[in-house]
């Protein structure tokens, strides 16, 4: 069966042309798809016979809600969705004062490594579809019933390990007869696959690039980070010097304190020389201990001396505040449970 979510929008009106729809069909069914449909029987304003043509090859995709917590605190709500494979993936509905954010998987696991993640333990099952990709946002917005405003592709999975799917997904979130979500209102976390970089600035498209950089030099992010050994901190930091230069967009650094690893007032101060005149925002993270390692979080007062010295040196910092926390389960640990 096709899954019609998964195609962009000049496809899906390709495909329609050549099993006989009129050209006025393919807004009607893109915009039923991505506004929630369930069935094609949903889709009032085409015909019967239309209907019964789309059912014989193609199908309406879904996802099903197999856990959802939401915080007492702040609503943030966490979902276990289930794939039609059985496969699962998990995404996160934050409420923030700018608008409603949510979380999205890309991959039903990951192959990259990073000894701090539990989305990677247990490897990669399998990318997600284009459609897989979007019914998160699409079954999200639906269960809260209001709208969400932001993206950010910081679940499950590498999104660069998937660019083709999630290139289409991007294109088909911002489509105005779709959910028609700003690119600037997308970020896309990668942790540094270099080559993908380069063409997702070759894409044009004015999302904001978040890079999982975690450590200020080589010795510690090989030693956390497997991708660093294929491609090391200056190559990293030189595609993202050319991403900056090619979409004058300004580039957004994830850095996971790890107590005693990487947050030494030395360590802020070799990150700031490596990131020194560039176009870019540091956003600190406490880490999230996984019960697979033995790593912790600092102090409140030695994040803050971390954030201090980087701003010393010119460099924007923040510190990421924490949502959801009596739901606990960073991503990758509700679907880790299962495995
Ligand atoms: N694969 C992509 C996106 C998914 S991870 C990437 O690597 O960017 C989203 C962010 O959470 C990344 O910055 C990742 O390094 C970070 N992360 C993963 N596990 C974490 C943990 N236990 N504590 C804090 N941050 C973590």
């Amino acid at each position: 069966m096709i899954d019609l979510k998964d195609f962009e929008f000049n496809e899906l009106a390709g495909y329609l042309k050549g099993i006989g729809e009129p050209s006025f069909r393919a807004k009607q069914v893109f915009s039923w798809l991505h506004k929630g449909a369930e069935s094609f029987d949903d889709m009032t304003n085409l015909s019967k016979a239309t209907r019964e043509r789309l059912k014989a090859e193609s199908c309406v995709s879904k996802l099903s809600v197999r856990e959802k917590y939401v915080s007492k605190i702040d609503k943030t709500t966490k979902y276990l969705f289930e794939l039609p494979d059985g496969n699962c993936i998990e995404s996160v509905v934050m409420y923030y004062k700018h608008g409603i954010t949510i979380c999205i998987s890309s991959q039903v696991g990951c192959r990259m490594g990073c000894n701090f993640c539990a989305s990677t333990i247990g490897g990669l099952y399998r990318s997600l579809t284009p459609g897989e990709i979007l019914n998160q946002v699409i079954f999200a917005q639906k269960d809260i019933g209001e709208r969400i405003s932001n993206i950010v592709m910081m679940g499950i999975g590498e999104p660069l390990d998937n660019y083709d799917n999630v290139i289409k997904f991007l294109h088909n979130v911002n489509h105005s007869e779709g959910l028609n979500i700003g690119y600037r209102h997308i970020s896309l976390s990668t942790c540094g696959v270099v080559d993908r970089i380069y063409d997702l600035a070759e894409e044009n498209l004015p999302i904001t690039l978040s890079i999982s950089l975690h450590a200020p030099n080589n010795e510690i992010r090989s030693s956390i980070m497997p991708i660093n050994k294929k491609y090391p901190i200056e190559v990293l930091i030189e595609a993202c010097r050319e991403y900056i230069k090619t979409t004058t967009r300004r580039i957004s650094f994830e850095y996971s304190l790890i107590s005693g690893v990487n947050d030494s007032i030395e360590n802020a101060d070799e990150l700031a020389r490596l990131l020194s005149g560039m176009l870019c925002h540091v956003n600190l993270i406490p880490i999230n201990k996984i019960e697979e390692r033995d790593y912790h979080k600092g102090n409140k007062k030695q994040i803050r001396s971390f954030q201090e010295r980087l701003e010393s040196h010119g460099i924007n910092a923040t510190v990421r505040r924490e949502l959801g926390s009596d739901i606990s389960a960073s991503c990758g640990q509700l679907r880790k449970k299962l495995l």
